[in-house]
């Protein structure tokens, strides 16, 4: 285990297991469509890369940059897109995809942005779902795991830019961040 981390959540193991279960739920729902994964970045780009394997219908990739952290640990509650997605995606499917859903603003936000671009359909799917934090009516379509109130690094994630490459979940040691 990484030094700054109080303990591991979830595996590398468990985590392979549950995106490749995510992976044939999108493919069962979306039998016969075509997919538009729009990826938040930074942090859902390991889950990204590794969920889109594992889904088997047509998928077009875009990214999409929003914002509602500095590089502290609550949010802020203000959303900024950073960088836009150059797809058209009017009548399309699309499935954004989050690392986790904390308070849920920036899906709240990103949703209603793409409702408005007359998507066909949006759905929101995140490795990780932090129940507690939750300050809108946001639900996850595809959730990976549900996790603790607790500041999670690992697989995406990151603090301060740092623990993106680790390659299972975990809890940061407060002592980090405090
Ligand atoms: P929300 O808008 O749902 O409050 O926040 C979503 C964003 O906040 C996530 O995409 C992520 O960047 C960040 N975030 C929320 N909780 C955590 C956490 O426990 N660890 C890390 N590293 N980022 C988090
Ligand atoms: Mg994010
Ligand atoms: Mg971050």
């Amino acid at each position: 285990m990484h030094k700054d981390l109080e303990k591991v959540v979830f595996t590398e193991e468990q985590i392979k297991k549950r995106v490749k279960e995510l992976g044939e739920e999108i493919t069962r729902d979306y039998d016969g469509k075509e997919i538009v994964a729009v990826g938040i970045l930074k942090g859902a780009i390991v889950f990204f890369a590794d969920l889109i394997r594992e889904i088997k219908v047509p998928v077009k990739f875009d990214f999409m940059a929003a914002s509602s952290y500095g590089s502290s640990t609550k949010t802020s509650g203000t959303v900024r897109i950073l960088k836009d997605i150059d797809t058209d995606i009017e009548n399309k499917h699309v499935i954004i995809i989050e690392d986790i859903i904390d308070s849920g603003l920036t899906l709240k936000y990103l949703k209603e942005n793409f409702e408005h671009r007359k998507a066909a359909s949006v759905k929101l799917c995140a490795m990780l779902n932090k129940p507690e934090g939750r300050r809108t009516d946001i639900k996850g379509d595809y959730v990976g795991f549900d996790v603790p109130d607790e500041f999670i690094v690992g697989y995406g994630l990151d603090y301060a830019s740092v623990y993106r490459n680790i390659p299972y979940i975990g809890i940061l040691k407060k002592e980090i961040y405090s």
